[in-house]
């Protein structure tokens, strides 16, 4: 087989084979094939596309380029759950909790942030003591006792993917559906879990800003699921505005420990009502969306997922009196009111530059290789529809730096206001089951 056949034919529009698909993702990950064959294809692929049987088939051959997890030791229905990513997204941090204090076992490997996107690894880090490294028997055991683990991914899951995404990060090949969701399906199914919940975002803060995108990647995503006999299902939700009101992560952690208190933020509470009781349903625990929001907001009131989350905590060796007492996270040393001059109602937040403004004042990285500031990030308490008046403070910086006069600016120009009322996007605007 020939690699520039290949190329040919997809620069022909011409539909790619099994045998062709695998001779091309296993050479590339072998070293095989170089790295300027490798980008004509993908841009051949950017451009015209794959249908749905070709892009099961490249996830396949992806997803069998390394380890697959074997999860099989965990007794019951292994849900994972996967955001595409956004601003102040701590939902796993809420939602695992919550739906393994249900019954449902949740066995999940994540990963480190990048850019204005935070990373559920680097929020759970901010608890004094927590390892995100485990051993497969400890992983298991841990999920078999507690029924929640977060790790890091293992070196091994779909090396194809971890190649082939550097290169389509520097040949302008990143944005392409097929390519995407083969991308975020093969790590998924790698990781085993028995059942999968997508949550794709669509706003200013997300990788796709127009909900009808959104929406295509997330249907693509669940025909692959389907193609491969997976129970995989998907929200579409907003990242229009940053998710509750911590962004930042040991800031996001306290919003965890509070909403698993029954005292955090209505939208991030709302998401993992509706999400959990979708990941119920698919473990088959609950018949209805009503009996599932019912059992979890139960499991809050009651204190059984906080529970979960501490002991899970605990068990990966943090220090579980933070969350007893999440006072203990340390602060910022400038905590600083950002205020708008004028009033009026809040028309739109410009997601992306509050992500950007949080990772500039210490909470993410530019870079990999970055260090985090576990205490640095935005609080803000003024979203989408508010009326403010003039003056009045919008967010709050938490940061450790003194250099942060331009970030103001910054986040001050991500808020535009309007003289009439605004209606907010819907938080959830559509599932696909
Ligand atoms: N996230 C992934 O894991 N892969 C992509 O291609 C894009 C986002």
């Amino acid at each position: 087989m020939l690699m520039t056949e290949i190329i040919l034919k997809k620069k022909n529009q011409q539909i790619l084979t099994k045998e062709e698909i695998e001779f091309f993702v296993n050479g590339y990950a072998k070293g095989n094939i170089p790295d300027y064959q490798a980008s004509a294809l993908l841009m051949a692929i950017v451009i015209n596309g794959l249908n749905d049987t070709e892009t099961a088939q490249l996830t396949k051959a992806m997803m069998h380029s390394g380890e697959i997890i074997d999860l099989s030791k965990i007794k019951g229905i292994k849900s994972d759950k996967h955001s595409t990513g956004g601003v102040g997204d701590k939902t796993s941090l809420v939602l695992g909790p919550m739906v393994a204090a249900c019954g449902v076992r949740i066995a999940k490997m994540s990963g480190r942030g990048l850019g204005h996107t935070g990373g559920t690894l680097d929020k759970l880090e901010s608890i004094p003591g927590f390892k995100i490294e485990r051993t497969r028997q400890q992983f298991i055991n841990q999920v078999n006792k507690i029924g929640f683990s977060i790790i890091g991914q293992s070196a091994n899951l779909v090396p194809a993917d971890k190649k082939m995404y550097a290169l389509r990060d520097v040949t302008g090949t990143v944005q392409s559906i097929p390519l995407i969701a083969s991308s975020i399906m093969s790590k998924k199914l790698a990781t085993g879990a028995d059942t999968i919940l997508l949550d794709v975002k669509y706003g200013s803060g997300a990788f796709y800003a127009d909900p009808k995108d959104a929406t295509r990647l997330a249907k693509a995503m669940v025909n692959i699921g389907k193609a491969m006999k997976k129970d995989t299902r998907a929200i579409i939700t907003s990242m229009d505005q940053p998710l509750g009101e911590a962004i930042g992560n040991a800031l996001e952690v306290i919003e965890a420990i509070n909403t698993l208190s029954g005292k955090g933020p209505k939208d991030l509470l709302e998401l993992c009502l509706k999400a959990g009781a979708i990941m119920l349903r698919q473990a088959k625990i609950c018949k209805t969306e009503q009996e599932a929001r019912l059992l979890l907001q139960k499991n809050i009131t009651n204190g059984k997922a906080l529970k979960v989350f501490k002991d899970m905590v605990i068990a990966q060796e943090g220090d579980g009196s933070y969350i007893d007492n999440p006072k203990k996270f340390s602060i910022a040393k400038n905590v600083i009111p950002v205020k708008i001059k004028q009033g009026g109602y809040i028309k739109s937040i410009d997601t992306l530059k509050l992500g950007i403004a949080a990772m500039k004042l210490g909470a993410g990285r530019a870079k990999k290789e970055d260090k985090i500031d576990p205490a640095a990030g935005i609080m803000i308490y003024k979203k989408v529809g508010d009326l403010i008046k003039p003056n009045d403070v919008v967010v709050y910086l938490h940061t450790n730096t003194a250099k942060y006069e331009d970030i103001i600016k910054e986040v001050v120009a991500a808020f535009e206001l309007s003289s009439s009322k605004v209606v907010p996007q819907p938080l959830i605007l559509n599932t696909i089951e």
